[in-house]
Parts: structure tokens; sequence; C-alpha cells
């Protein structure tokens, strides 16, 4: 595995592989990789000729009052893991390399990045898609995979890959989740015990809105219902951010469940804030 962290040099790294006719398969990370993360790189190691994992932890699309600075980092773990699932390109860029003093080129994607977590973290979306970018010019990746966990963020990502005409074919995956269903996520780890038992009430609340949805019942205020009084069940939730059935394509509530449907849910325990999301297809 082939360590690297200057942007230019990847650039080049890259571009040989593909003039060679390799295909190039990117996951973006930001690091303290779990078998969420894992499942991704396995998935990339499948259907391409070469793997980049990249790992950087994007200050763009943290808020002023957000977990940067908590965000858990272990790049000497992370690196045994991606040598274990023998990657060919690990890229670590150093912060300074990504964003100079004079960086001020920003994508924005619109309406879609101000729904759901959009509205709760302002500016967010942006940091995402505008990174992502970043990274689409230094790897110029024939696919790129996202984990459908952060649903919102693959919409967004699909809509500025067609838009912006960027080479990728994106890859949406599974989320993979623990025994009791709770989504794997590098933010669990703050979670203190009882939290953690308590955090599966979310996988509960999706898996209730689902079933309900699966019997026949097609309102929207009824299934949001459905999900407040699951999440409301669990005391340890101090947040709910939103609870409700969407659209999975505009993301916008839906009153009336008629075709797919996304079950998308965001609460806080505490500081602590976690999202997750079931796609129905119907
Ligand atoms: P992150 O490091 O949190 O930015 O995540 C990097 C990628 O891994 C994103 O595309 C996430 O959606 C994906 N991911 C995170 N958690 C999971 C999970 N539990 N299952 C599948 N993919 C995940």
């Amino acid at each position: 595995m082939e360590i690297l962290r200057i942007p230019r040099i990847t650039q080049d790294s890259c571009k040989k592989h593909l003039q060679r006719g390799r295909s190039l398969g990117l996951v973006p990370t930001m690091g303290a990789l779990h078998n969420g993360h894992l499942s991704l790189v396995k998935r990339a190691k499948m259907e391409n000729d070469v793997t980049v994992v990249s790992i950087f932890l994007n200050p763009l699309q943290f808020g002023p009052a957000e977990d940067l600075e908590k965000y858990p980092r272990d790049i000497d773990e992370d690196i045994k893991k991606l040598r274990q699932e023998e990657i060919d390109i690990l890229f670590l860029p150093d912060n300074n390399l990504m964003y100079p003093c004079s960086f001020s080129a920003h994508i924005e994607v619109g309406p879609l990045s101000e729904r759901l977590c959009g509205k709760f973290r302002p500016g967010h979306f942006s940091g995402v898609a505008t990174v992502v970018a970043k990274l689409f010019n230094i790897i110029n990746p024939t696919r790129a995979y996202f984990g459908q966990k952060d649903f919102q963020q693959t919409v967004i990502i699909n809509r500025m890959t067609k838009d912006l005409n960027f080479n990728a074919d994106i890859i949406v995956c599974p989320t993979i989740r623990e025994h009791d269903g709770l989504a794997m996520s590098s933010r669990n780890v703050y979670l203190e015990m009882e939290q953690r038992s308590a955090a599966c009430v979310i996988y509960q609340c999706l898996s209730n809105a689902s079933e309900s949805v699966k019997s026949g019942i097609t309102s929207g205020e009824k299934i949001r219902e459905i999900m407040r009084q699951t999440l409301l069940s669990e005391p340890l939730i101090s947040q709910i951010d939103y609870a409700s059935a969407y659209d999975p394509e505009k993301l916008e509530e839906v009153d009336d469940i008629k075709g797919d449907v996304l079950l998308a849910v965001a609460v806080r325990m505490g500081n602590i804030r976690l999202i997750d999301n079931i796609l129905l297809h119907r």
C-alpha cells in the first residue's frame, strides 16, 4: 500500500493508472475506520483494478460549534486495517495542502443541501461537496463509493457529479449495523454505556415506521407520529432534529406515501448527534 500525502503527486500517480487502462475505485473517509467503511473498501476492491482510500478530516464540513476537535482519530489503526484489505493507495493529505491560506472556492448544490441535516448543520453539505469535488479532481475515480447511512450526502454527491460532469460512477453501499441495529459510525465511540444501549431506539423507530408502511399506512403524518412516539419512549434521546418520511430524490417530506420512500432520523443524545435511515422500494 502506497501512502501519498501530496495532491499533485497523487494526481500524477492516479493519472498513470488510468492511462494504462486501469479502473480506479475511490472510498472517501474521515478516518476512525470501522466495518461500515471497510464494506465500501471491499466493494471498491472487488469492482476496480486500483483501490484508493482517502482519509481526510475535512474542516470545511464542520460548523464552529461542532465536534471537529474531538472527532475520533486513530491513524495507526486505520493504516493497519487498510493494509489488511490490501488497498493500493492511501491518500492522506495534509490540511495545508488541501486548503492553503489562499483557498476560497466552494461548491453549493442548492436546496437539497438545506433539507434534513442541512437545516441543522448550515454549510455542512457545501463543505462535503467541495472536498469531494477536490478528491474527484485529484484522483479522477472511475467509481466512488459512499454509504447509504449518509443518504442525503449520496443524493447531493450524485447531483454534483451530474451537474458538473465528473466522470465517476457513484456507488451507494448498504448501511452496516451493530447486532442491535445501531448503524456503525465513528461517532458511536462517544456514547457512554447507557447511551449506547439506548441508541438502538433509532433503528427500532425506523423498523416500526417501515413495518407500518409495509402494512399499508400511507399517511406521512401517521408515520411521523409512530416515529416520534418510538423515539420519545427513550428518555436519553434529548432532541429530535427530524424523524419523518421523505421523497428519496427531492428529499421533501411526503404527506401521502405512494412510491419509494425514505424514512430518516436525526437525534441527539446530549452532545452526540446520530443519524440513520431506511429506504423502502414500493
Ligand atoms: P465518514 O468517515 O463518516 O465520512 O464516512 C465515510 C464513508 O463511509 C461515507 O460514505 C459514509 O456514508 C460511509 N459509512 C459510514 N458509516 C457507514 C455504515 N455504517 N455503513 C456503510 N457505510 C458507512
